[in-house]
């Protein structure tokens, strides 16, 4: 059957007026032609399915007028309730933010609380804490965790390590030594930098325990808390320190030092030794 010109017929669903006559039509836009006339239901439908983002306002995709589309009014409540999700939702990052900043906040004070305690003693911790100002208290105790791990990233270590090398060890280089890398140590797990931060990150938060246990252990004639925890506390650095410099040490020449034997001579070594086996 052929269109009439005058006849509507919907752009969305292709029904003419007369295959459903009870349908709501609407002609939203400045199109004419066979986009003029479109089904309330067809367009609402088509809008629901098409638009994921709720864009503001709805335009028609050919002759981008603006669809004019009223929403019943639904009272004083709901248009309260509006305004306070979309301020709930605007605020969401910000708050959540805040929370991880005072969640960590608050850890590393009670860890510096903690730790004022347990170096110096229970006594006179508390009296210390007491007496001091807020300020001092809420600025003082979160930078102690902090101060740890910065201290943790000074590799005084190395330093040492290097005059050690410079001073006492000259490896031999191949003759035009251009192309020589320095040896890696053979134990130093590369690649595992995760695994090198939160080796660190612990080490430096078990500190102050490792303090007081060593203090208690070399020190028990010290009475004071405070003392026998820094005295602790700098015989582990220096008997770790020179450990750590003596094994990277002794890596750095079982590195250098390395052979790689001839084909002739392993097969030799290995006739040699089923051989005398059998
Ligand atoms: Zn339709
Ligand atoms: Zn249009």
């Amino acid at each position: 059957m052929a269109l009439q010109p005058s006849e509507k017929h919907c752009w969305v669903c292709f029904a003419t007026e007369w295959d459903d006559p009870s349908a709501e039509w609407l002609s939203p836009c400045r199109c004419r032609g066979s986009t003029k006339w479109v089904h309330l239901i067809c367009l609402q439908y088509w809008l629901d399915t098409r638009l994921r983002v709720s864009q503001q306002p709805i335009r028609c995709q050919l002759c981008e007028v603006a669809y004019s589309v009223i929403f019943p009014q639904m009272g004083p409540l709901v248009d309260s309730l509006r305004v306070v999700d979309r301020t709930l939702t605007a605020i969401g990052p910000y708050g959540t933010l805040g929370l991880l900043v005072g969640t960590a906040y608050w850890t590393a004070l009670s860890y510096g609380a903690v730790t004022v305690v347990q170096v110096m003693g229970r006594a006179n911790g508390m009296t210390a804490m007491q007496g001091a100002s807020p300020v001092l208290l809420l600025s003082g105790l979160p930078a102690i965790p902090v101060l740890l791990i910065l201290g943790k990233t000074v590799r005084w270590n190395d330093c040492v390590m290097k005059l050690w090398q410079k001073c006492c060890y000259e490896p031999k280089l191949p003759p035009d030594n251009r192309w020589y890398l320095p040896p890696i140590p053979v134990d130093e797990p590369r690649g595992k930098r995760q695994f090198l931060t939160s080796r660190m990150l612990c080490g430096a938060l078990m500190f102050p325990s490792i303090a007081v246990l060593t203090g208690r252990l070399l020190f028990p004639s010290v009475t004071s808390h405070l003392q026998r925890a820094l005295l602790g506390g700098s015989a582990y650095i220096l008997l770790k320190g020179v450990l750590k410099v003596y094994f990277t040490q002794q890596l750095f020449i079982m590195h250098a030092g390395r052979r790689i034997l001839n084909y002739g001579d392993v097969q030799r070594a290995e006739c040699h030794r089923h051989g005398s086996g059998n």
